[in-house]
């Protein structure tokens, strides 16, 4: 009996506590308000930057401020559409290109966009920054971190949620967030499961769409992606999909629906 009033209220807690990825309509966990990530997050990124050096190169670092921005609005004018704008308050997006050979870019909660400098000579050009970019504003609204968060507090154990209201005791939220976000080991290393990372693929597409860019860069963009991999050691950014050839299919398949978005 005991046993079943648990379980009953285990169910209860994760079916009131859900909210629904836009654009893909995906159920998500979610047991805590991003009013308690975002200040986290946004600490988190203010760090980052001070053990950073900004790239000193104009040109790629207008790019990505410029595609970042383009595809912000495009993001924002999409959840206004669907009628989900009210999910996107207290985001503060920022974008930045950082020195660092490593191939990689991220996104923390709120909208905090990262790109390395060794990213861009595979971006190539505004087009394939757009591709990174989609993928990253993606992550945020997709409030992916915050699932990642939600799911560290059930395997913290379901007595401490209980036990205390969710989110209120700061030193568990600050551990959960460094967990779940995976930062300070390593700079910057976002880890993101593959269905985080398919959902964030699709969801980019659309939005680079939005924002006037031609998605049909992002398969070639993967493509040269692989190319750089050169069968060796994949670069981290690559180090969650396993299988590449799957996230080229994947993006190909998914190029008709995201065309219909796209204005010459
Ligand atoms: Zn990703």
């Amino acid at each position: 009996m005991f046993k079943k009033v648990i379980l009953l209220t285990l169910a209860g807690i994760i079916t009131y506590s859900c909210a629904t990825v836009p654009v893909t309509g995906r159920r998500q966990l979610n047991l805590i308000n991003n009013s308690e990530i975002l200040p986290l997050s946004y600490d988190q990124y203010e760090q980052v930057l001070k053990e950073s050096k900004l790239s000193d190169n104009k040109e790629w670092t207008a790019m990505v401020k410029r595609s970042g921005k383009r595809i912000k609005m495009a993001a924002e004018q999409h959840m206004k559409d669907i009628g989900a704008e009210g999910q996107l308050e207290g985001y503060d997006w920022t974008f930045n290109l950082l020195e660092s050979e490593t191939v990689n870019a991220w996104c923390m909660p709120g909208g905090k966009v990262a790109f390395y400098t060794g990213i861009m000579p595979i971006c190539a050009t505004e087009e394939g920054v757009a591709v990174v970019m989609g993928h990253e504003v993606a992550h945020a609204i997709a409030n992916h971190s915050r699932e990642r968060m939600s799911q560290g507090m059930i395997t913290n154990g379901l007595g401490s949620v209980l036990g205390t209201a969710i989110g209120s005791d700061p030193t568990l939220t600050q551990e959960i967030f460094m967990q779940s976000v995976g930062i300070g080991s390593q700079l910057g290393m976002l880890k993101f499961s593959r269905t985080h990372e398919s959902e964030a693929d699709k969801i980019g597409l659309i939005f680079m769409a939005i924002a006037g860019y031609n998605p049909q860069e992002a398969p070639r963009f993967w493509q040269r992606m692989n190319d750089n991999a050169n069968g060796e050691r994949p670069p981290e950014f690559l180090s969650t999909h396993p299988n590449p050839e799957t996230r080229i299919d994947d993006l190909n398949a998914a190029l008709p629906e995201a065309m219909k978005y796209y204005k010459k």
